[in-house]
């Protein structure tokens, strides 16, 4: 253990944790030491899909997500390292029931200034030719959407955290949180004990293990997902754009030269709640002829591929499907940083300094940390869209 105290303890070395002690270090928040139990983006940030969007439903995320993608866009210097960032824009695809909340979002969208525009049938078909529009009736077209490597842009954060001085400790599990008279004071980990002024937990769907023991109830479940891998035939070789079809929960992220990564959104593939530490890493068989199922439905040439099974990962999901970036109910000095909910990763680069704002200085600038307060949930005041998409949906 290289430190027997320090400033700051970010719990978790994904790239929320990751991003969060970088910005610490950056902000000159003192000794700032990382502690993760297995290696860095081994838990959800290394099977995530990893798209980059600005497109959201509400504006305080539309503003996040425009800063991270800035940051995406521009990472070797924002950041340094590289975050493997490919453009492939994103077309999403919505049926007639969807339609006027597609274009009242699009113009929200817009008049924050994200490049994004919608899309008549026949101009989807000219973008995406291979594409069958049949029950569609509206696209939403982001040109500059893309996706990264999240392995690569977790190691770029804790490496340039270590860079400003931070330690990174991985293969060492928190087993609690050390509190006394009402205040952090550390945390016990499975190689000793760390004393600490501030503790943030950056855990994902690990977090009610170490909230439950204080007595602090996170509203957040650990959900299985599911993601197959096609080989895209050679009549789809050329179909890198990111498609998400809103009518039937599936989408398309082209995945290293001619692979496609086909994931599921709709309601059913939500369902199944496990045990972080023992849940099925591998694609169940029914999933994956569901997935390409949907796959042949919107285009058809997939009929042809080959698909080479798939990973089950998670999402630590939270009643409005939003993250909880908070100061602990209970214990002064704790920090939680988790139930993303299965859109963390393009969020990374601006949470991780929303939250070193909210440890250093108690407030974050340029976006509210409130509105992601845990006590929402109770207060009734979820972050919930003005025109919410109904059909199978992709958050
Ligand atoms: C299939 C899939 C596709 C996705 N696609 C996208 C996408 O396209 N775009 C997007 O924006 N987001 C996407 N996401 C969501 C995104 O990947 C996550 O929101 C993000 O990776 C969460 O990062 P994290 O650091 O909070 O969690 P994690 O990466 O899970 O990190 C938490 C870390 O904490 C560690 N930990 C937990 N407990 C302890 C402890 N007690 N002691 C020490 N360490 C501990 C874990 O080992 C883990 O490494 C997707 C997710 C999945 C599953």
């Amino acid at each position: 253990m290289p430190y027997k105290t320090s400033d700051v303890v970010v719990i978790g070395g994904g790239v929320i944790g990751t991003s969060i002690a970088m910005h610490l270090a950056r902000m000159g928040a003192g000794r700032v030491l990382l502690v993760e139990k297995g290696y860095l983006a081994s838990g959800t940030s290394g099977r995530s899909g990893a798209m980059v969007r600005e497109h959201y439903l509400h504006p305080v995320l539309v503003r996040m997500a425009m800063e991270s993608s800035g940051i995406f866009h521009n990472f070797r210097e924002a950041v340094g390292g590289d975050a493997w960032f490919i453009q492939t824009g994103r077309l999403l695809l919505f049926g007639q029931h969807d339609m006027e909340a597609a274009q009242a979002n699009v113009a929200m969208n817009r008049e924050l200034g994200v490049n994004i525009e919608t899309l008549a049938p026949s101009d989807i078909a000219n973008l995406v030719p291979q594409l069958s529009t049949e029950g569609v009736a509206i696209g939403v077209y982001e040109p500059t959407s893309g996706y990264a490597d999240p392995l690569a842009t977790a190691y770029a954060f804790a490496g340039q955290a270590a860079n400003l001085g931070a330690e990174i400790v991985t293969g060492c599990e928190v087993t609690g949180i050390n509190v006394s008279g009402g205040r952090v004071v550390g945390v016990d980990t499975e190689h000793g004990t760390i004393e600490a002024g501030a503790v943030v937990a950056a855990t994902g769907a690990w977090s009610t293990r170490l909230a439950a023991p204080l007595g602090e109830a996170l509203p957040i479940k650990p959900i299985r997902v599911q993601m197959v891998h096609l080989r895209r035939p050679p009549a789809l070789e050329s179909l890198t754009t990111t498609v998400i079809d809103r009518t039937n929960g599936a989408y398309f992220r082209a995945n290293a030269g001619v692979n496609t990564l086909l994931g599921g959104e709709a309601p059913e593939d939500l369902t199944e709640v496990v045990n972080p530490d023992a849940y099925g890493l591998n694609a169940d068989h029914d999933t994956i002829t569901r997935f390409w199922e949907r796959a042949r439905m919107r285009i058809p040439g997939f009929a042809a591929t080959t698909p080479l099974g798939g990973y089950g990962s998670l999402y630590d999901m939270t009643p409005d499907g939003n993250p909880i970036l908070d100061r602990s109910e209970v214990v002064d000095g704790l920090y939680w940083a988790t139930g993303f909910s299965g859109h963390g990763f393009k969020l990374s680069p601006v949470v991780g300094r929303m939250v070193a704002e909210l440890v250093l200085r108690g407030e974050s600038s340029g976006h509210p940390v409130h509105a992601f307060r845990a006590s929402r949930f109770r207060e009734g005041d979820l972050l919930k869209p003005d025109f919410p998409y109904t059909e199978a949906s992709h958050p």
